[in-house]
């Protein structure tokens, strides 16, 4: 099979969420693949510094700094783009939040939040990405799902439903933009080793339950993910559309 199918090269990738953990291992990876690659984040700290690491391993990177929650920022930074010349090839939604409360104590606001990082904001930055995709007939949407899209699990009540509304959302696109070149896929991580689980690794009782319920026997690295970004985002997908791939060594599909 040629390689050429997975290269990137000439195209520029937006991920959301790349200052550190999954986004910024996927950030790397379409890198390393022939992409320019646009960083995005809140922290401006953590962007730039990953943007130097990035830059000192010979990468071609940008940075966009803008809360994916606030649509005029969206917006703004999309016409910066514009405004650059850039036009945005390749996008993965990413950004997210995890926060765990029972739902008998858990704030509406606490809900609201939750369901706008690591939803709505997907829908709003997929919005403007794919403004400027369908006219120009071409363009590939990762969104980043979970394992939990499929299974609930307490504590995380708006979180799950914030994952299962991406696995549609995907579908959504796919069927919108499909007869306009334009392709939508997701990607379901397990439990990966990321600042979002630091606590649960370090509790000795949670960090079994994942050995033990996921058929790898171990945690995920953020690096692992990078195969299936590659795929979703190069011409080897090319007949791919709506899809949710689980990378989750196998808990997913065990009881
Ligand atoms: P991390 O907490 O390690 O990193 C989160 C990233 O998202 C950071 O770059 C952070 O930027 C950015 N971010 C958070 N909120 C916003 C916002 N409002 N606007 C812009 N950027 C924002 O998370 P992970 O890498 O673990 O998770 C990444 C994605 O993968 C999330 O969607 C998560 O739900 C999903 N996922 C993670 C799993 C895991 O096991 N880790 C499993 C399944 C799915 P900053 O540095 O500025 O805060």
């Amino acid at each position: 099979m040629s390689t050429e199918l997975f290269s990137l090269a000439g195209r520029t990738a937006l991920v959301t969420g790349s200052s550190r953990g999954l986004g910024r291992a996927i950030a790397e990876g379409l890198g390393r693949a022939g992409a320019r690659i646009v960083l995005n984040g809140v922290s401006l700290e953590r962007l730039e510094a990953a943007a130097a690491e990035l830059r000192a391993a010979g990468l071609d990177v940008l940075t966009s700094a803008f809360d994916v929650t606030d649509e005029p920022a969206v917006m703004a930074a999309f016409e910066g783009f514009d405004a650059a010349g850039l036009a945005i090839d390749i996008l993965v939604n990413n950004a997210g939040i995890q926060f765990r409360k029972p739902m008998l104590e858990l704030e509406t606001a606490d809900w609201r939040r939750v369901i706008d990082t690591n939803l709505t904001s997907a829908f709003l930055v997929g919005r403007e990405a794919a403004r400027r995709m369908v006219p120009r007939g071409e363009g590939k949407v990762v969104n980043i799902g979970s394992l939990t899209s499929e299974l609930a699990r307490a504590t995380v009540a708006p979180y799950t439903v914030a994952k299962g509304g991406i696995k549609m959302l995907t579908r959504a696109m796919a069927a919108e933009w499909g007869e306009k070149g334009v392709q939508a896929n997701a990607i379901a991580p397990g439990y990966m080793l990321t600042d979002m689980n630091a606590a649960l690794v370090s509790d000795a009782a949670f960090d079994g339950w994942v050995k033990g319920r996921t058929p790898a026997r171990r945690w995920g690295r953020p690096d692992e993910l990078v195969g299936a970004a590659i795929f979703l985002s190069s011409a080897a997908s090319g007949y791919v559309n709506g899809q949710t791939l689980f990378v989750d060594g196998g808990m997913s599909v065990v009881l």
